[in-house]
């Protein structure tokens, strides 16, 4: 095992959700060393009381556990496979990736990795920026028994892990679980649209289907927090969202299960990722659909070929 220090955990990725995540380590007391290609992200770091370098392999060296919390894995993939980063990554070392990666991708990570003496365990979140501020965030962990358990101490202060199975399996279940909040989001949009266009009362669609059985996360967190009230600032962007629809579906194709339902979901949130660009949220697809252009996306061919 290398010189490492077991307080020393490197965050790699401080934007809406490894910002807010790795504040709470600080306040549990780790010795936080991040790196973020954003400078007002790594100030930000330094100002909660961690401390920020301007490189990935910087953050790491010395690091016990390195923790991943990136926009997709293509960019997990090439920190990992930079060579200063290959020399920062010692035996002994856990790296732990949050991101919501794909978890073929992940497989693959973890052989390479397991062959130097380097574990990952991948654990991905569920729970939202308000959940990884608070330090509530579901946590679906994926790796051996061992690894899992070594890493438990520095997952509790951002929420609750769960070992969901072996490396990927956290990986997998979230790219499901958000390929189902997305057909959930997108329906309750279209429920939403006819209600208001029939001269319901917004408050009243969404707190009628919360005492029904058409609710869900949708109807009782996203819709009353950030549709109804128009602000549309989950702070989770939509092309996230489409990423992780793309891996559910991707991963069922490549396991020869239907995903009918999803690809057409995949389809109406392209198009309205190419209607309203980089930097929307999630929630913005509620408006996109009330507004009448999920209807004008239907006329095209796209959407209804579904495989
Ligand atoms: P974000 O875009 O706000 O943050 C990603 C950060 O990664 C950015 O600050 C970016 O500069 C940084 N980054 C990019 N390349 C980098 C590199 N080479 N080295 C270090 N940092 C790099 O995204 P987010 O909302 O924080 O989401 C992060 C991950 O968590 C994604 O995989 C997302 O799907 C997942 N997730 C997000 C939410 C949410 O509500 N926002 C909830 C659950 C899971």
């Amino acid at each position: 095992m290398s010189d490492t220090n077991t307080r020393h955990v490197a965050f790699l990725g401080l934007g809406n959700m490894g910002a807010r995540m790795a504040r709470r380590l600080v306040d549990a007391g780790h010795d936080v060393v991040g790196f973020d290609p954003v400078e007002s992200a790594r100030n930000a770091l330094t100002e909660a009381g961690g401390r920020a370098e301007p490189s990935a392999a910087g953050a790491i060296t010395g690091a016990a556990t390195v923790i991943l919390m990136l926009p997709n894995s293509a960019v997990v993939e090439a920190i990992l496979e930079d060579p200063a980063v290959v020399a920062a990554l010692q035996p002994g070392m856990t790296v732990v990736d949050m991101s919501s990666s794909d978890p073929m991708s992940t497989r693959r990570l973890a052989d390479r990795l397991a062959a130097r003496g380097i574990a990952l365990v991948d654990a991905p979140v569920s729970g939202g920026v308000s959940g990884a501020e608070a330090g509530t965030l579901t946590i679906m962990a994926g790796g051996s028994v061992d690894a899992v358990v070594a890493v438990e101490k520095v997952l509790a202060p951002m929420g609750t892990p769960r070992r969901i199975g072996d490396c990927g399996a956290g990986h997998a279940i979230k790219a499901i679980n958000n390929l189902l909040a997305a057909v959930h989001l997108l329906a309750t949009a279209e429920g939403y649209a006819a209600g208001l266009r029939f001269g319901l009362d917004p408050e009243v669609i969404v707190s009628t289907i919360n005492a029904a059985s058409g609710r869900s996360a949708s109807t009782e967190i996203k819709f009353p927090k950030f549709v109804v009230p128009e602000t549309y600032d989950s702070g989770f962007a939509l092309a996230l969202m489409l990423k992780d629809m793309r891996t559910a579906t991707g991963l069922a194709a490549e396991l020869g299960v239907p995903a009918v339902l999803g690809e057409c979901a995949v389809g109406l949130w392209s198009a309205a990722d190419a209607d309203l660009g980089p930097g929307a949220d999630q929630t913005e697809i509620a408006r996109w659909v009330r507004d009448g252009s999920a209807r004008a996306t239907t006329s095209s061919a796209s959407v209804h070929q579904a495989p």
